[in-house]
């Protein structure tokens, strides 16, 4: 999965960040920039991002699934 669009861009995702008196923040996983939005482009690194993710369990896939890719 996701091999067949060139790999010269890389691509990562955010990482949700909710805060009880506070908007939503958005973490990137690969520079850890923040974003009040979970924007197309990590607008600092430049990285593609997939998803935005919340789930912690989730993030664990992902990364498992980083190295399958060879990211
Ligand atoms: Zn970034």
């Amino acid at each position: 999965m996701g091999l067949l669009g060139g790999k010269s861009s890389k691509s990562g995702y955010w990482i949700q960040h909710t805060h009880l008196f506070r908007a939503d923040v958005y973490e990137c996983s690969l520079c850890g920039s923040g974003s009040k939005k979970p924007l197309k482009n990590c607008p600092r690194c430049g990285a593609r991002m997939k998803k935005s993710k919340y789930d912690p369990q989730w993030v664990d896939e992902i990364e498992i699934w980083d190295v399958i890719t060879g990211d």
